[in-house]
């Protein structure tokens, strides 16, 4: 077998390949056409984000069954082109968690013992013992927004040093947490009781600007904060008013709004320690980063099941041309749930109806659904192959049902999710070859092309109402597209559905929910 290394991975992976009986061809130093040159019959590609794997190059790679990807993002393969033509794109996702929290680690270090700012001063000929009093982590609170992979190890790295550990992140369950001693608790709780907090959630619409004004208002007086995850999610405005007030006691930032934020006024706030995205700058991340995508390259040259597959080109293509429809509905169906369930997701029970249930691959199905259900709210992309792994890592209970009644709809898809603080049954079929259809939403029958951004309101039926929230959304130049309104009963409580022509933002949310009559609002976001 062939594997052509195009971009410089550490030499741990090249070395593995060989061991494994690989012919490697190191290309990194190749001009372009020699590299198309040797991919013309490689079995194996390696890269990191210099390569662009284009369609023209997966064309003329006629041998080519796997690109392994020594990193995460995979914005320089064209996924889609892979895909079509069974090649199997495969990367090293948890290769930096370890490396990334150490920085989380040693910057939360440097706040409390101000260790950048003594360096400086000491280097600039003074010796200002009493300037740099610190304090210790012993016995502090420790706020972690987001206990995913990145999280979960900061949480578990602080506990060494006695502090105590006190996460939010909506999508986990309670259990996960008792299982690391870790207490979980609600956003505003983290915000108020933390006197460090660290964010390690992904850059989503949801999370841009997580930690803005308001936030920091709520926060401890001296608190400190720090942002190893992704410039945005903390609004850098607001961070320099609170450091430069004193509101805050300091910040230390690895990632900016703007890469590099050199000459940008974040850069002079007080009390801040900045690093240039050094996150998951090691030699051993490098390192690891680079076996594993070999590993996983190696696995699939020998039809091994690999960890870390991006792509899915597991269904042989004529199922899948049959398949298309239901997985854009499955998918759909799971993106659009995920930001009605409020708390934290604990059981999953999808039932398939009607033509669907004649359909074979029930599980890849359900699989599409997890995928809908995670992905916006995961770093990883989580696909066909590894849904079913990421959900149970997060505790999270699945199973499929049959039924042959399909309510008249022909085909339709039933979509449970139980968390900790209730439960969502959203139905959804397909309308003729390819357009997913919402039909129902916890017991209201709608007729809903879920694309671009909705409203779900919830209110009193009485007269009025629809004004109301029209005028709200109005008053904050936000255009309504369309509308439907459903009842179980007269009198009782209706759902409201706005297709809006723009993303209602979190304030406008607020302003809605607190109209009188109205009992709950969600904004859902459609567009990936
Ligand atoms: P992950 O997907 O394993 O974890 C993300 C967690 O955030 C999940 O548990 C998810 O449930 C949670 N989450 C999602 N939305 C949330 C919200 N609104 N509020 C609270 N929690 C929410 O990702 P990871 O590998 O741990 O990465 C975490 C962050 O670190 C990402 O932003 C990633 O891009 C970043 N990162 C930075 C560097 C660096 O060099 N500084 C390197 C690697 C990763």
């Amino acid at each position: 077998m062939k594997v052509v290394v195009a971009d410089p991975i550490h030499e741990a992976g090249i070395e593995l390949l060989r061991q494994e009986g690989m012919d490697v061809v190191v290309a990194t130093d190749m001009e372009r056409e020699e590299l198309l040159r040797e991919l013309q019959d490689a079995d194996g590609l390696l890269v990191r984000s210099r390569t662009k794997v284009r369609r023209d190059v997966l064309e003329l790679a006629k041998n080519l069954k796997v690109i392994g990807r020594a990193g995460v993002g995979v914005d320089n393969i064209d996924l889609d082109a892979a895909t079509e033509r069974g090649v199997v794109v495969v990367n090293a996702p948890e290769a930096s968690t370890i490396t990334v929290a150490e920085h989380t680690i040693g910057l939360i270090l440097s706040l409390a013992r101000r260790i950048p700012f003594a360096d400086a001063s000491l280097k600039a000929g003074k010796w200002e013992k009493k300037k740099f009093l610190g304090c210790e982590l012993r016995g502090k609170t420790l706020g972690v927004i987001g206990l995913g992979r990145i999280g979960t190890q900061v949480a578990l790295k602080a506990k060494a040093f006695d502090m105590k550990i006190l996460a939010y992140d909506p999508y986990i369950t309670e259990d996960y947490g008792r299982e690391l001693g870790i207490e979980v608790a609600s956003f505003e709780e983290v915000l108020k009781r933390a006197d460090f907090i660290t964010v390690h959630v992904p850059l989503t619409d949801k999370t841009r600007g997580l930690i803005g004004r308001e936030e920091f208002n709520k926060m401890k007086e001296g608190a400190y904060i720090v942002n190893c995850a992704r410039g945005g999610i903390i609004d850098e405005d607001a961070l320099i008013e609170a450091l430069n007030s004193g509101r805050i006691a300091g910040a230390a930032l690895d990632v900016f709004e703007v890469e590099p934020p050199i000459g940008r006024p974040i850069l002079k706030a007080k009390n801040i320690v900045v690093t240039p995205h050094l996150g998951a700058s090691t030699e051993e991340a490098q390192r690891y980063a680079s076996t594993i995508a070999c590993e996983e390259v190696v696995k699939v040259l020998r039809n091994e099941a690999p960890r870390n597959v991006v792509n899915m080109p597991a269904i042989p293509p004529e199922a899948m041309e049959k398949l298309r429809g239901y997985l854009t509905l499955a998918e759909t169906l799971g993106r659009f749930t995920v930001q009605l369930v409020r708390g934290r997701m604990r059981d999953v029970n999808v039932t398939f109806c009607g033509a669907i249930a004649e359909v074979k691959e029930q599980t890849v199905l359900c699989n599409a659904v997890l995928s809908g259900l995670l992905s916006p709210i995961l770093t990883e992309r989580v696909n066909l192959l590894n849904a079913p792994v990421v959900a149970k890592n997060r505790g999270i209970r699945v199973t499929i049902g049959k039924r042959e009644d399909s309510e008249s709809y022909g085909n339709l898809m039933l979509l449970e999710v139980k968390s900790d603080q209730g439960e969502s049954l959203v139905k959804g079929c397909l309308h003729g070859e390819k357009e997913p259809r919402i039909v129902e939403v916890d017991g209201y029958s709608l007729e809903l092309a879920p694309e671009g951004r909705i409203l779900l309101v919830r209110h009193d039926d009485r007269p009025g109402m629809i004004g109301r929230v029209a005028l709200g959304l109005g008053n904050n130049g936000i255009n309504i597209a369309a509308m439907q309104v459903g009842r179980k009963e007269k009198g009782g409580v209706q759902l409201m559905i706005l297709m809006v022509d723009q993303l209602v933002p979190e304030e406008v949310v607020k302003e809605i929910s607190a109209i009188d009559g109205v009992k709950d609002v969600k904004a859902v976001e459609m567009e990936k």
